[in-house]
């Protein structure tokens, strides 16, 4: 008997998945009926955020998958770090069989507007936000290469930002923009690498995404001024960008590859 779940037999990882725009990934490839990996530095680290915190129906992320009946695995891991990376995709494959779905979440921006305009970026800020968001998205792509290229199948999707393609009005957060403009351009590289193997890697670049870390955050910048670049006329949700992923994850996508995708209500292009 099958009960109608596209991802059923499928496997998935997803990285920076504690909290936030990544559990919210995790939580619908598993109710889609993908068995989902889960890697964070710490998957308790929804608790710094009161909004994140009163969210949770279980301790942590993998609890949760495993509430809604899905094999679930969790590793507490640095993404910048090839090495456990490595080991955790092989420990996937060495239980579960298969790969399917990789979905590179981890990332964020460090600093403020303030001291991140282009002309004074200090290095030690530049090496961290590269480090988190490219070095570390290069790494879960070649560690999940392995098993997909033996597969000859896969579905790699990267996040990227608005950040990558729109310029902040004085120049600030100039380190994650280019950061996430990288992130962009090498997921093409990586479609042309891997479409011959059956592969499948795209994109994703939100806009402003309410989360329980960033809405306090957006509201002190001032939601009306923010709110006037958006089409839509309103902040996205995390399950607005978990819609783009299924697509991205399931046979509905299988002919789309290096695509960039903004899911930020018409922001980048308004
Ligand atoms: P959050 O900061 O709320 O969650 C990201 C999670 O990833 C955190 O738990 C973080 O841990 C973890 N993480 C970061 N770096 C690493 C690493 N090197 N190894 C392992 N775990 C890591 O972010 P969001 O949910 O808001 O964003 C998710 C992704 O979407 C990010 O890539 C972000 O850049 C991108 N994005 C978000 C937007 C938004 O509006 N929210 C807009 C555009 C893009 P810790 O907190 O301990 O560092």
């Amino acid at each position: 008997m099958t009960d109608n779940l596209p991802l059923r037999g499928k496997v998935a990882l997803v990285t920076g998945a504690a909290r936030g725009i990544g559990r919210a990934y995790a939580l619908r490839l598993a109710k889609r009926g993908a068995d989902v990996a889960v890697v964070d530095f710490d998957l308790h680290s929804y608790k710094d955020y009161q909004l994140e915190a009163a969210s949770m129906r279980g301790d942590t992320v993998v609890d949760e998958i495993r509430e809604i009946g899905i094999r679930a695995l969790g590793f507490q891991a640095d993404v910048t770090d090839a090495t456990t990376l490595n080991e955790a995709v092989q420990q996937i494959v060495g239980e579960w069989g298969r790969l399917d779905i990789a979905i590179c979440n981890a990332g964020g921006g460090v600093g403020s507007p303030e001291e991140t305009r282009a002309s004074i970026v200090e290095k030690d800020l530049v090496d961290v936000v590269v480090a988190r968001n490219l070095t570390g998205t290069i790494h879960t792509c070649q560690a999940v290469a392995v098993p997909m290229k033996e597969q000859r199948s896969g579905k790699i999707v990267t996040v990227g930002s608005q950040a990558g393609h729109r310029i902040e009005d004085n120049g600030g957060y100039a380190h994650y923009g280019a950061a996430k403009a990288a992130v962009a351009k090498y997921t093409q590289y990586l479609a042309r690498d891997l479409g011959p193997f059956g592969v499948t890697v795209n994109c994703v670049a939100p806009g402003y995404i309410s989360t329980g870390r960033l809405a306090p955050i957006l509201s002190a910048m001032g939601d009306a001024q923010l709110l006037d670049d958006v089409p839509l006329g309103r902040y996205g949700t995390p399950e607005d960008c978990a819609g783009v992923i299924e697509f991205l994850s399931s046979d509905l996508s299988d002919y789309v590859t290096g695509a960039i995708i903004p899911v930020d209500g018409g922001l980048t292009y308004s």
